[in-house]
């Protein structure tokens, strides 16, 4: 940005898929090949949902194409009617699964150091119409999940915890997909487990098993009954092979990302301006994403400068979650999605960025990134004036 060429070149991402071992996953294919069993409950995602309702220590796990899917039908398994308080600080198909449930979304403000649901904000918004809450457990900390569980007996309402973020996190020796009715994950590849494509509702129980198969698989019972609404959301073979050749793996993958998060830690310690969500002392993190709050007066950049002076080093951060969901065209005329009534989630959404992380980058890297960020804020004069020009 100042002149010379960037720290970076080719570009170090926000995150790296991890690739399944090679041998592995071809006696998975041949194993499809040779069955001509290619979805519909197939034996690899029997073995994957199996596998996984193991590893993450909860009552039931049902495999889906995507995590969208699984969020609609999580909430439509509930038979839910009315409105559903969730938080804009989030990815957009959160809200946008409450809204294909023909259900209303409420926006609730976040917490300032989780960036999740604030429960006293959630309870000042229920109403006679409330039907659910849906939470997210954003960047995989866990949110204040006993507040809520109060909140919700108080009023008689639902909880599906959108725990796309959260794979294998634990809080209190609880496996995060044991809090609330259903918790959704996503398998996208860009999350810290995936297959490919793919998702997956979970629960502490079996109470709500039925149901969610039926919904997965259009309602159908049997050669001889169809009963409701149900769509398509099944796993194929295919993408349940990936998932079955990456899972050995994933306790590395998270030891890998935890490493290279205290590195960043160590490295920010003790530059002013800079922050970082608050994990509680009893979570088992995941490290799924490194986010990072910018105090644009203490840092001496926004968050935004930094992000375009990154870019310019070769070095792509994201501005998660920017812009907030309520700032959608098809919610920003909700009375709950006015920016006064989303005071921490509109500052936070302007503060926050994601840096890179996944087990495959180097140390050197995220000391190089580290360095990056020391000098663009000793150099954040020149670097604001730069910026300015270009706007
Ligand atoms: C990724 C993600 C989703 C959607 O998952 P897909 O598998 O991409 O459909 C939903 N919510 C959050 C918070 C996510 O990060």
């Amino acid at each position: 940005m100042l002149g010379g060429s960037p720290r970076f070149s080719p570009a170090v991402f926000l995150t790296r898929p991890r690739v399944p071992d090679a041998t592995l996953f071809a006696e998975l294919i041949a194993s499809i090949f040779r069955e001509r069993w290619f979805t519909n409950d197939g034996a690899l995602v029997r073995r994957l949902e199996a596998d996984l309702r193991e590893r993450l220590g909860v009552g039931f796990l049902s495999v889906f194409c995507n995590g969208t899917v699984a969020l609609q039908v999580a909430l439509r398994s509930l038979g839910l009617r009315g409105e559903v308080i969730t938080t804009p600080f989030t990815f957009p198909a959160t809200v946008h699964s409450v809204e294909w449930n023909s259900l209303s979304p409420v926006f609730c403000d976040i917490d300032p150091d989780t960036y999740n649901l604030d429960p006293a904000s959630a309870e000042s918004l229920v109403t006679g119409d409330t039907a659910a809450l849906l939470p997210v457990h954003v960047f995989g900390t866990p949110c204040d999940v006993d507040a809520i569980a109060r909140l919700a007996s108080r009023h008689g309402l639902s909880v599906v915890y959108d725990a796309c973020h959260a794979f294998g996190v634990v809080r209190g020796g609880t496996p995060i997909g044991r809090f609330g009715d259903l918790s959704v994950l996503s398998f996208h590849a860009t999350k810290l487990f995936h297959t490919a494509e793919g998702g997956a509702i979970v629960g502490p129980d079996e109470r709500l098993a039925p149901s969610v198969k039926l919904l997965r698989n259009f309602g159908i019972v049997n050669e001889d009954e169809v009963l409701g609404v149900g769509l398509n959301g099944k796993m194929s073979e295919l993408s349940a092979a990936v998932g079955l050749a990456l899972l050995s793996g994933i306790d590395e993958e998270i030891a890998l990302r935890g490493s290279r998060a205290a590195r960043y830690h160590e490295g920010l310690a003790e530059m002013p301006g800079l922050r970082w969500p608050a994990v509680a002392a009893n979570t088992v993190p995941n490290h799924a994403y490194l986010p990072v709050e910018v105090d644009p007066e203490a840092f001496g950049l926004t968050r935004n400068e930094l992000h375009a002076a990154l870019r310019a080093e070769g070095i792509v951060t994201r501005r998660y979650f920017h812009p907030l969901c309520s700032e959608n065209i098809a919610y920003r005329d909700l009375p709950s999605a006015r920016p006064e009534r989303l005071p921490v989630a509109h500052r936070v959404a302007a503060r926050v960025l994601c840096l890179p992380l996944y087990g495959e980058l180097p140390m050197s890297a995220v000391e190089a990134i580290v360095e990056a960020i020391r000098e663009v804020r000793a150099a954040a004069p020149r670097v604001r004036a730069v910026l300015a020009g270009s706007l």
